[in-house]
């Protein structure tokens, strides 16, 4: 009996294997990463530094505990190349492997800034443990960071460098932070208690070139100024990985496409997790990859299950001025009303009909989550 294979060793694949181990403890079970395999929780890649863990603090478990845990192999360091899908076969290190289901499990990559100058290779991004340890390598020492782009992971990482001691600028286009989650009043207060903590604000300018100077980098930016920093990291976003089941003929968009029950357009292969585009939703957190792999586990095990996504809000990892926010669906159209009181913003998102689709918390108002997300209609029924 061929394997059911997992592609990928991060949240999406590991929980998926887990999950299907709950109703089937028998059938063969094969994952393969491009990396160690170590199993961890990514989201503790944006507030560990000021907290001193080292990247092998973060890691969890190693390959063999979770071979021995999953009742399966796992190929680590081992990246998968090629898949015929009407052979059932996936290609890695020269090697032909078959599978009865394959699970694309793949992740994304994080966008790199189109940046000119002979140090623009050495700006950092931080989207794995290695990548971890590399940031705490080229930070040993040093004080000063310059931040590209105050999204989500971007904020979360000026909050944890910032209270680690680095003086942090930070670079971004657009005018507040997290501009496509929040109502910019929301952004501003969050800005206003970043810098209170040491961050340097160089707001609607972007990065144009980063260059060595003697034993700093030199960043310039559009509005012509120019920043002398240690290291520079970069988050201006991720991209779903899709090139491996584009090469496939499987059918990309964003992401790699899944219907309700997360297969792809080819037989038997499925996927989820920060690679997969589900019924046209792009959704790279942790509860969404949760709900999928439940589902997955289900239609692994013979059962075939629908993924029912609730309203899902994700807690923004900035303690310096706490958020929580579930953006309204892509596509939806409305407005934020917004009321501002000293203990925080409370942003609601309605349509015409006032249905509420959205909403953004911040400071005391956070402590609204639960009664709002109820209100809000499932991402996915
Ligand atoms: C810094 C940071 C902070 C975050 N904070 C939060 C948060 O607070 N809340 C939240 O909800 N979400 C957060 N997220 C997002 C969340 O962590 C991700 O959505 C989730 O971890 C993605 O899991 P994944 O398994 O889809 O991808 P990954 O964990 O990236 O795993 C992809 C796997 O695929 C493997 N792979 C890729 N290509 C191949 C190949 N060709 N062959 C073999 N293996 C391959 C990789 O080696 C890896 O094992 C954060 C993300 C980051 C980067």
């Amino acid at each position: 009996m061929h394997p059911i294979v997992i592609v990928g060793a991060g949240l999406a694949g590991y929980t998926t294997a887990r999950e299907l181990r709950k109703l089937d403890k028998d059938t063969p079970l094969m994952l393969i990463s491009a990396d160690d395999g170590r199993f961890y929780s990514k989201p503790m890649l944006s507030n560990a530094y000021a907290l001193g863990k080292t990247a092998e603090q973060l890691a969890l478990q190693d390959v063999a505990q979770m071979q021995a845990q999953l009742n399966a192999t796992i190929l680590a360091h081992t990246r998968v190349s090629g898949i015929d899908t009407a052979q059932h076969t996936l290609t890695c290190d020269g090697k032909t492997l078959p599978y009865s289901k394959l699970v694309l499990a793949l992740g994304a990559d994080p966008i790199r800034a189109p940046l000119q100058g002979d140090a623009a290779d050495s700006v950092l991004s931080v989207n794995d443990l290695a990548d971890y340890a590399r940031l705490r390598q080229s930070l040993a020492g040093k004080k000063t960071v310059a931040i590209i782009g105050a999204g989500l992971i971007g904020c979360e990482f000026v909050n944890d460098l910032c209270a680690a001691g680095f003086t942090v600028q930070v670079i971004d286009p657009n005018p507040a932070p997290l501009n496509r989650l929040l109502p910019e009043a929301a952004g501003a207060q969050l800005r206003g208690a970043l810098v209170k903590i040491g961050a340097h604000w160089h707001a609607n300018s972007k990065a144009v070139s980063v260059n060595r100077a003697h034993n700093v980098y030199l960043v310039t930016l559009s509005d012509g100024a120019a920043l002398e920093v240690d290291v520079v990291l970069s988050a201006i976003g991720l991209k779903p990985r899709v090139a491996l089941a584009q090469q496939a003929g499987i059918k990309v968009n964003r992401g790699i496409v899944t219907d309700r029950h997360l297969q792809t357009s080819a037989p038997d292969v499925y996927a989820l997790g920060d690679c997969a585009e589900v019924e046209g939703l792009v959704l790279p957190f942790v509860m969404p990859i949760m709900h999928a792999a439940r589902a997955l586990a289900k239609t692994l095990a013979g059962t075939p299950a629908p993924v029912v996504y609730p309203a899902m809000p994700v807690v923004v990892k900035t303690p310096a001025y706490p958020i929580v926010v579930s953006p309204p669906p892509a596509g939806v159209s409305g407005a934020w009303q917004v009321t501002e009181s000293g203990e925080g913003v409370r942003a609601l998102f309605y349509d015409a009909q006032q249905h509420l689709h959205g909403f953004a918390l911040t400071g005391k108002a956070t402590s609204e989550k639960l009664t709002l997300t109820q209100q809000l209609p499932p991402l996915l029924s």
